[in-house]
């Protein structure tokens, strides 16, 4: 069957052909921030189209949650909606005056993030992490492979890709044992895919994975900023803190589940079976690539599909305790790392806590990122009809 045309322009490569439709809230020029959803190189507000009704009134705002809350019927309805305009006649007029350049609007953090969590997925990761600060033990800890590990985060300081990052500053380890205070030595990036949930779930009452459709709307590029040093003093016995929640930066575009239906595979193969609130018909994951620059290089190719734990155990384990689900929680994979060197997704694995620094391009060389460094990660997902949906990018420069 041939696809539909599209009559909005869609150029070669863009990441936003019609089959992907994305949501993001955007300002156009000197205008308040709405919804909208990107085609082509263009932004189309959704709080114009339905001006005058509640659904336009929940679009009409500074985030996505009001929206997301309404859940996966109105989800397909507004998604079948859009296909229909933007390969119809009816209302064209009315489309093509709320099309707005991409390159003219600002893009703002798509939705108001309520809890944050982030896992520990990917078992190359995993391993790799490992390995470098327990050489002589067993990579992967007994835990692992029968439950994700993850840990709270900080949602108040998830921004929106663009937005610089502040070097922190924090207590580490110095030369003779005792602490210091000062920036980061060891400032990384981690590369992961975040999910976002809509629609919220009842205190007490766990998700099991075959809900995951009912209550995650879509999918998200995530820099995990993490200063290792810092990290490194703070983390025993309670885990994750002050080294890893200074910024953590999303794309500006929540790429919707039905429109990477094309992407799923199933994960690797789990093996001790997990217990029963984590077994999964058949566990899927997504056929996502990423890819790293630092500047202009490329440093890592990371493939999400290797992930070890799907995104509806990750959700199932969540909340199982009976924590409940609301509307703009972000829960990321953690950083994604394939088998392969070039595929690692941060820079303590690619230059082995530091120990083998990557030349760039311009001669220099990084065992962590330096002032002025800019990291960009991109995602792909195969689509329907052949074509590429694209997550458009998250990126982040660092100041000190
Ligand atoms: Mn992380």
């Amino acid at each position: 069957m041939t696809a539909a045309h599209c009559w909005v322009p869609v150029p070669d490569g863009s990441p936003f052909p019609l089959q992907n439709l994305p949501y993001g809230v955007f300002s156009p020029p000197g205008g308040a921030p709405r919804v909208g959803t990107a085609i082509g190189d263009q932004v189309l507000d959704l709080s114009a189209i339905w001006a005058g009704t509640p659904l336009g009134a929940d679009l009409a705002g500074g985030s996505l949650n009001r929206f997301l809350r309404r859940g996966p019927r109105e989800w397909a309805y507004v998604r079948g909606r859009l296909t229909e305009l933007l390969t119809g006649t009816e209302q064209r007029r009315l489309v093509e005056a709320n099309l707005y350049p991409l390159d003219r609007v600002r893009l703002h953090l798509p939705f108001e993030v309520a809890d944050y969590v982030d896992f520990y997925a990917s078992e190359a990761h995993a391993t790799n992490l490992g390995r470098i600060f327990r050489p002589d033990g067993e990579p992967l800890l007994p835990n692992w492979r029968h439950l994700p590990v993850g840990y709270h985060g900080r949602a108040g300081t998830v921004v929106v890709s663009g937005t610089r990052v502040r070097r922190p500053a924090g207590q580490r380890r110095g030369p003779d044992g005792a602490p210091v205070f000062g920036p980061t030595r060891q400032l990384d990036i981690e590369a992961e895919v975040g999910f976002v949930v809509g629609v919220p779930s009842a205190p007490g009452e766990p998700v099991p994975v075959g809900a995951f459709s009912d209550h995650v709307f879509g999918a998200v590029l995530v820099n995990d900023w993490s200063a290792r040093d810092i990290q490194a003093w703070e983390y025993q016995p309670l885990g994750p803190f002050l080294g890893k929640s200074f910024a953590t930066s999303v794309s500006p575009w929540v790429v919707p589940l039905a429109a990477l239906e094309h992407a799923r595979i199933a994960v690797p193969p789990q093996d001790p079976a997990p217990l029963p609130h984590l077994a999964e018909q058949q566990p899927w994951g997504l056929d996502l690539a990423l890819e790293v620059r630092l500047g202009d290089a490329v440093v890592s190719r990371p493939p999400y599909r290797e992930t070890y734990w799907s995104p509806a155990q990750l959700l199932a384990h969540l909340t199982s305790g009976g924590a409940a689900l609301r509307t703009g929680d972000l829960y990321a994979s953690g950083t994604v790392s394939g088998r392969l060197p070039d595929q690692r997704g941060s820079l303590i694995e690619l230059t082995w806590n530091g120990r083998d620094p990557l030349r760039l391009p311009d001669g220099s060389s990084r065992a962590f990122l330096a002032d002025g460094d800019t990291v960009t990660i991109t995602g792909w997902a195969p689509g329907a009809d052949g074509v590429r949906i694209g997550f458009g990018e998250v990126t982040g420069t660092v100041v000190g």
